[in-house]
């Protein structure tokens, strides 16, 4: 571990952060600090920075203009327990480095992550990929009974083919998705940072983000606390306009509501059913900006 490392971070060593269930984060090691960083960045920008306040200023200013290299200059490494539909997704994030608990060396983890009654999520109506409200609890109580039966039964299947003398390679392939698993997960700052945006955005799988969030706010905002700040004000809270939506923008603000509706709907952004505006998606997620904004989006 980095001796330059905080108290703060250096006590959450080897400490297991329980997410969902029965998951866990738990910090194994780091490499560097926000002092790294300023540290690779004065090497292209010279001396010129040496208080904190100047450091501090450095990192905004590199996060805010995309220099991400001086970033790459911290790591982190994770030991994770994960269910493996949450993991399927996670392992798309190409850029760490990992090492998984093997199923074909070792009997399975005899853990499935299951669902309370009341957590049982609806389909979300205008995104196929989302969700959104929960089932009544009397459907959730029948749903998570069924799928404590369901977990059971493939436990006792594995099992008996384990016992059978079935190879731990086959034997496995009838386990649930909900099954955990357990790696080493090795990242640089630049590229947990990408994890985290992109994680820890309202738009990701409940169960990811949770994970996304335990390692946000309970480890990187320790380590590195300048960068977690400039990263929750450059990124994750942040909003990003394209040049249509800043076009749309001018004439909102200079009053021409006629004009942009026209606009927007030669665009093929609205248009007009039964009396009212019919939106796009991009143009529900061009209002949500506009509601971030203090703003009333004239077409709702
Ligand atoms: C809300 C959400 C929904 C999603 N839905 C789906 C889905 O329906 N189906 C699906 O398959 N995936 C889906 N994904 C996964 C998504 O497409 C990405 O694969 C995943 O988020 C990893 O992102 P990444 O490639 O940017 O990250 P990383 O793999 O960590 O890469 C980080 C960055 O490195 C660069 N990079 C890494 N490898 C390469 C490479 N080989 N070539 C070029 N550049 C590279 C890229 O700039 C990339 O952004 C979804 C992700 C999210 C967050």
């Amino acid at each position: 571990m980095n001796c330059d490392a905080n108290s703060e971070i250096r006590n959450l060593l080897g400490q297991k952060i329980n997410v969902l269930d029965d998951g866990f984060v738990r910090l194994v090691d780091v490499m560097g600090d926000d002092s790294s960083i300023v540290q690779a960045a004065r090497v292209s920008y010279g001396e010129g920075t040496k208080k904190v306040s100047e450091d501090k200023a450095l990192i905004r200013y590199l996060l805010r203009h995309h220099h991400t290299t001086p970033f790459e200059m911290c790591e982190i490494k994770l030991h994770v327990r994960v269910p493996m539909d949450c993991w399927r997704q996670w392992i798309r994030h190409r850029t760490a480095n990992v090492n998984e608990y093997s199923t074909r060396y070792s009997i399975a983890i005899d853990a499935a992550q299951a669902t309370e009654p009341e957590k049982w999520r609806l389909q979300a109506q205008d995104n196929r990929q989302g969700s959104e409200g929960y089932l009544p609890t009397e459907s959730g109580i029948r749903l998570s009974q069924r799928e404590s039966e369901l977990h059971n039964s493939c436990r006792e299947v594995y099992k008996d083919r384990i016992e059978a003398g079935v190879a731990r390679e086959q034997a496995r392939k009838d386990l649930p998705l909900s099954t955990y698993t357990e790696a080493y997960w090795k990242i640089d700052l630049h590229n947990l940072l990408h994890f985290l945006a992109l994680r820890m955005d309202s738009h990701a799988q409940y169960e990811i983000r949770q994970y996304a969030n335990t390692i946000g706010n309970e480890i990187v905002s320790k380590w590195v606390p300048h960068t977690w700040a400039a990263f929750l004000d450059y990124r994750l809270n942040s909003i990003s306009l394209s040049g249509t939506e800043i076009g749309f923008m001018v004439l909102l603000n200079s009053g021409k509501q006629d004009v942009l509706l026209e606009s927007m709907r030669e665009k093929g952004w609205i248009k007009k059913v039964d009396n009212s505006w019919k939106a796009t998606r991009e143009a529900e997620e061009f209002a949500a900006k506009l509601i971030t904004l203090g703003l009333t989006p004239p077409w709702q």
